[in-house]
């Protein structure tokens, strides 16, 4: 199974697929990760990439491709992936269909997360990550115990640099000329479902779930193991 979780900045796409991946043992494959890996760790891709994201421009197609195609092609990806962050334009969708199909994988199905805007500006400059175990966390709805602090490892809490208000509503504007189209897309080829991402993070799990078709699939899988 192959699942596409699409939608602006702040949606909730992070938190959701780390669920799932949980849930499902999908892997979960974030294009924004893997940039912020690459920038960390100043490889060739890390340091052609850095410019468009601390500007919250989208990189461009043949350099995001070629690192998602990489990635998503490797062993621990075979039973399926989460594609979260990508594709976000024609051009990749189209890549990717196309990757699929010469490897005789489906994609399964996409989902829709949204929100108001406000509540997206508000979750963006607010996210704080675990430096050391990436847990998310919100200053604004989800703050960690100790401030600063991973509850779960004690790690360090970071910020994003491309966080700040001014990135963050640039970013919001490429997603809706950019990225957008792609919903149309998907719909019009059956494989859209839409999501609410207002709620609390459980409660969108929820709907995610039963978009999927998990919920009942992790019934009948209980009722098999039963004696
Ligand atoms: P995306 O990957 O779509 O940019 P994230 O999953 O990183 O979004 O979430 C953005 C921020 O909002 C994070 O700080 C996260 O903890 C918080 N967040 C995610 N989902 C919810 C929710 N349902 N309610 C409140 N805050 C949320
Ligand atoms: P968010 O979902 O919160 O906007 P991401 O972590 O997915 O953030 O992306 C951060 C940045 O990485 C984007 O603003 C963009 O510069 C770059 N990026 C991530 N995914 C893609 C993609 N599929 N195409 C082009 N650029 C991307
Ligand atoms: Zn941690």
């Amino acid at each position: 199974m192959n699942v596409i979780l699409v939608g602006p900045p702040g949606a909730g796409k992070g938190t959701q697929a780390a669920v799932l991946e949980e849930k499902t043992k999908l892997k979960h494959v974030a294009s924004g990760d893997l940039f912020r890996q690459h920038m960390l760790n100043e490889t060739p891709l890390g340091l052609q990439a850095r410019s468009f994201v601390s500007r919250g421009e989208l990189v461009p197609d043949d350099i995001v491709i070629g690192m998602i195609l990489d990635r998503v092609f490797q062993p621990d990806c075979s039973r399926g992936v989460i594609f979260d962050g990508f594709p976000r334009t024609q051009e990749q969708a189209q890549a990717l269909a196309h990757a699929l199909q010469l490897h005789h994988k489906t994609l399964d199905a996409v989902v829709f997360l949204s929100a108001p805007r406000d509540t997206l500006l508000k979750r963006i400059v607010g996210r704080q990550t675990c430096r050391t175990c990436q847990t998310p966390y919100n200053l604004y709805y989800n703050p960690s115990r100790e401030e600063g602090m991973c509850d779960l490892c004690n790690g360090t809490l970071y910020t994003r640099p491309d966080d700040n208000l001014e990135t963050a509503r640039h970013r919001l504007d490429v997603y809706m000329a950019q990225t957008m189209p792609l919903i149309e897309h998907y719909r019009s080829l059956g494989l859209l479902h839409e999501v609410d991402g207002l709620g609390d993070v459980h409660e969108v799990t929820a709907r995610v779930v039963q978009q999927l078709g998990l919920a009942s699939t992790e019934a009948e899988e209980h009722c098999l193991t039963q004696p």
